[in-house]
């Protein structure tokens, strides 16, 4: 089916589909580092060709937003060029998108992360929508995080979520332009990495600096990726999401 994308149609064209839109998905990722590996916007453009293929499955019960560039990164400001948006700001933009589409008809919104980063924020976000301007939000993640099973099947790294072989695998499948694939190096992890990543999975949102946890940026082993397993993560990831999609919209 032909997706429906904001960035690529008019207004005109648009108003033919309005009627039939059942949800917005609003891909959202960051600007930040993915060590020698990937470039600035993997996690932006990961999450966007998610969203576009998904529009191609279900045509225009689905209007796929332009993405929100940046995102929730202070973790990874130790790095050259990282650009991080304050909580505050992120969660404004955010609203702002919601409260436009709903100006258009739009009553239900997907957003679609492909920086963890962002996710604590994003329940911030949803639940102000819901509670400020009765909108249905919902998000969820585009990557490692929604395919556990399989990476751990692929005996993929134990630690893993960036840089790794999982996220630069699913970069060479939808967007090879990211993946540096001459540079390709294996997470150089520091002592105590193991603890830290533990930690930052029990605190939720305290973060630990990811210069303290990983010298060159990356986690896992990012010289094990191939694209058979990038299109694996990604059709396994289309599929969970469509199941999420198909029970709000159905
Ligand atoms: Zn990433």
């Amino acid at each position: 089916m032909k997706a429906l994308i904001l960035e690529e149609i008019t207004t005109s064209e648009l108003e033919k589909h309005i009627d039939n839109i059942k949800i917005a998905i609003v891909p959202t990722g960051s600007y930040e580092q993915h060590g020698p590996n990937t470039t600035f916007a993997t996690d932006t453009v990961r999450a966007y060709e998610i969203a576009k293929l998904l529009g191609s499955k279900y045509g225009d019960d689905l209007l796929i937003c332009p993405p929100v560039g940046y995102g929730i990164s202070p973790h990874h400001m130790k790095f050259v060029g990282t650009i991080t948006l304050r909580i505050d700001t992120y969660v404004s933009i955010l609203m702002d998108i919601a409260w436009s589409l709903k100006q258009h008809g739009i009553k239900k919104i997907f957003f679609l992360t492909g920086h963890g980063g962002n996710r604590f924020a994003l329940g911030t976000a949803i639940t102000k929508i819901k509670m400020e301007y009765n909108i249905d939000a919902f998000w969820a993640g585009t990557g490692s995080g929604l395919v556990k099973d399989l990476l751990d099947k692929n005996k993929c790294s134990a630690i893993r979520g960036h840089a790794c072989e999982a996220e630069t695998s699913q970069s060479m499948y939808l967007a090879p332009w990211l993946v540096k694939e001459d540079a390709l190096e294996k997470g150089k992890l520091r002592k105590n990495t193991k603890y830290r990543i533990k930690e930052i999975v029990r605190d939720g949102g305290a973060f630990w600096d990811f210069h303290e946890i990983t010298e060159n940026g990356a986690l896992g082993d990012a010289t094990k990726s191939n694209i058979e397993l990038g299109k694996e993560i990604t059709d396994l990831v289309i599929e969970r999401l469509s199941e999420m999609i198909e029970n709000i919209i159905l």
